[in-house]
């Protein structure tokens, strides 16, 4: 009990300190950071790209409708509630219309990244699209060939001194607009169930 306040009070340490945080140049264009949002003894973790046009005015992930997507499947298909597990992005800061987050803003973000497994210590982190899971994979010293050849296969990544299992899918944006990719977010899931 004791322990679970304290990684609490350290995980809105932490969050607080991405609210103010100017170390890249996202911080000139961004509305508010988006540090994260859940329960800091979370089992599972997502991990997107970015915070949208939504998430950059209301300063939390996954709000519009991907989130509202991811949301419905973690009710529905994993039977959790959306504030026990951990959501948070690979970047904290929206990139200007939406562009892809760059190299030097994704290698200055994601210390945050790092603390926020540390504290969290997640079972299990499902990294949703391209960028997060091209980050997690190279940690493992994989390189991925695109996101289809990875999605819905269990990994391992090291990460501090800890040894995190990394189950990659697609970003619910991409299955809002083909049901093509909704069919395998879904598969993914189902996956990500079998392994809580
Ligand atoms: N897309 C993301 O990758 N992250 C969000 O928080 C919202 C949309
Ligand atoms: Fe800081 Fe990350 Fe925002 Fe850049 S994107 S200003 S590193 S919180």
């Amino acid at each position: 009990m004791l322990l679970v306040l304290l990684y609490t009070h350290m995980l809105n340490q932490l969050e607080d300190e991405v609210r103010t945080c100017t170390k890249c140049p996202l911080h000139l264009s961004r509305t508010i950071a988006v540090p994260g949002e859940g329960d800091s003894n979370a089992k599972l973790m997502f991990v997107g790209e970015a915070p949208g046009y939504h998430e950059d005015l209301e300063g939390r992930p996954f709000v519009g409708a991907a989130g509202k997507l991811l949301t419905k499947m973690i009710e529905q298909t994993l039977g959790m509630k959306r504030e026990n597990v951990y959501i948070t992005n690979i970047v904290k800061c929206r990139p200007p219309d939406n562009r892809d987050p760059a190299p030097l803003e994704i290698e200055t973000c994601t210390p945050y990244l790092v603390r926020q497994l540390s504290i969290v210590k997640p079972q299990i982190v499902s990294s949703l699209g391209r960028h997060s899971t091209i980050y997690f994979l190279s940690k493992a010293g994989i390189v991925a060939r695109g996101i289809l050849s990875v999605r819905g296969k269990v990994y391992e990544f090291q990460s501090g001194s800890r040894t995190f299992s990394l189950i990659p899918t697609i970003h619910p944006a991409a299955a809002l607009y083909d049901p093509k990719n909704m069919k395998i977010l879904e598969h993914d899931f189902i996956i990500l169930k079998e392994m809580l």
